[in-house]
């Protein structure tokens, strides 16, 4: 553009020149008079100089102000802009380079949109991320992963993946991603301090389109809940193979004792037999309690809800929970108010009330008390089962709601306990989204108290 500005721009000042000379010339053979002469010299000299300014008006000054304007998009400055005053080519060139600085500032304004999403999604999300190129430098850490390993971004980004991850089970994986070339999985343990961490790594290559290694992507997840889960399903497992080997090697060994021979004798007959009985029956319990925990827990249970009537629903229960008290010489007390009515499913409420109560009596001592109220308000019916038996310690509260928990193991499994008791209670409870809460006294007693809503829509 400079070489056709001065091309122009020459040949302008040629003419000019030289019409100039030409008028120079002709006057001095045809004026005589110097200051004639001068004077018609300076004119032309000022017109010269007029048509120099229109001359760089109109042609130099807008093509520095686009040249201008071409340097600033360049250096990524979109919102440059040219006059477009001018008319003819120039003003068209400039009209098409307003344009183009239009489109270049879409465009970046697109693409940082696109960037900020992308970020915020790959910020955000539930799994730690890390990109490392193929000589093993890290390009990525989202804040998840950070926030799994501690320190911030900076400490990652642009260093070598083996120099800021002190895991081997790491390193090995991205070893491997890139020794195969394809999706290495494995987990680990994270520790920190008193928590760990259990987390799994998925490590992916990253091909460029000729088909090279250019990285890998790590894909960190945290399975900590998922391990617990595991863990406790394995746990499950072997407390009821254990509930169920006690009864039934207890049924086997009998029911042979009495093949051998022991069943002519009429005494051990009948006393085997009677084992034989108790235990089947404690088979049948457990597998009932089972049954019920594993009812409340599929996704497709649903409360058989209806109106209850309180004293219709202690009526219900209250012959065997006597029966049973009256066995222990166990008082039994009930302060329960008149015309009471709520929403609930009748059986399941009548289950809470009976487990809690034959607690109260299993683990009260003979002679003891054992007693019931149920009162209610606008909003609330509260059902309190009290005794004044054994009690438990305060850290034997927190876990009696866990599957197959016992303060005492050999004292409950003399009562008939599975264990499962008060885990159905809190099941049904939190079902009904009632609230359960338990105070108790070594020695002193034990009050459990439900709270449930008087009706089941809010
Ligand atoms: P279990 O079938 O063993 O009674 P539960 O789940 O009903 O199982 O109760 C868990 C444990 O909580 C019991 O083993 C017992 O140690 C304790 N517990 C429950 N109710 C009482 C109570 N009223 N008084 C003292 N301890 C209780």
């Amino acid at each position: 553009m400079k070489k056709l500005l001065s091309r122009e721009m020459l040949k302008y000042v040629f003419t000019i020149t030289i019409t100039m000379l030409a008028i120079g010339l002709i006057l001095s053979a045809v004026v005589s008079d110097k200051i004639v002469l001068i004077a018609v010299l300076s004119i032309a000299y000022v017109i010269f100089m007029l048509m120099l300014l229109y001359f760089y008006d109109r042609h130099v000054k807008p093509i520095s102000n686009a040249t201008k304007v071409v340097d600033q998009l360049v250096k990524g400055n979109y919102q440059a802009r040219v006059e477009t005053s001018t008319s003819g080519k120039l003003g068209e060139l400039n009209k098409k380079l307003n344009l183009l600085g239009r489109n270049l500032s879409e465009l970046s304004i697109q693409e940082r949109m696109q960037a900020e999403q992308l970020s915020t999604v790959i910020d955000n999300n539930e799994s730690g991320l890390l990109l490392i190129d193929e000589k093993g430098y890290i390009h990525l850490a989202n804040r998840k992963l950070v926030q799994m390993f501690g320190k911030t971004a900076k400490d990652y980004v642009g260093f070598l993946y083996y120099d800021v991850l002190s895991y081997e089970k790491m390193h090995k994986i991205v070893q491997e991603v890139f020794l195969y070339e394809k999706n290495i999985k494995g987990s680990f343990k994270l520790k920190d301090g008193t928590t760990s961490m259990y987390l799994e790594v998925v490590g992916a290559p990253i091909f460029n389109d000729k088909g090279f290694l250019k990285g890998a992507v790590l894909v960190i997840y945290d399975i900590t809940e998922l391990k617990k889960l595991e863990v406790m399903r394995k746990d499950f497992v072997a407390n009821v193979s254990h509930e169920l080997k006690t009864p039934i090697t207890s049924i086997r060994g009998f029911a042979e004792t009495l093949l051998e021979g022991s069943m002519h004798n009429e005494d051990e007959l009948e006393s085997f037999l009677r084992i034989i009985y108790e235990e089947s029956k404690r088979l049948q319990v457990l597998t009932e309690d089972l049954l019920t925990l594993a009812k409340l827990e599929e996704d497709s249970f649903e409360l058989d809800t209806s109106m209850i009537d309180v004293s219709e629903l202690v009526d219900n229960f209250l012959p065997i929970i006597s029966q049973k008290a009256q066995l222990k010489d166990i008082t039994l007390q009930l302060d329960i108010e008149e015309h009471i009515t709520f929403e609930a499913d009748f059986s399941k409420v009548k289950q809470i009330l009976i487990n809690l109560l034959e607690n109260a009596i299993n683990y009260t001592a003979e002679g003891g008390t054992v007693s019931l109220s149920i009162h209610s308000d606008d909003d609330k019916v509260y059902f309190k089962v009290s005794d004044n038996g054994i009690g438990m310690k305060e850290k034997e509260i927190e876990r009696i709601f866990e599957r197959f928990y016992r303060v005492d193991q050999d004292r409950s499994r003399n009562t008939g306990g599975t264990g499962l008791g008060l885990a159905i209670v809190k099941h049904i409870v939190e079902t009904h989204e009632g609230t359960i809460h338990v105070q108790s006294d070594i020695g002193k007693g034990t009050t459990f108290i439900v709270e449930l809503q008087r009706s089941m829509e809010e």
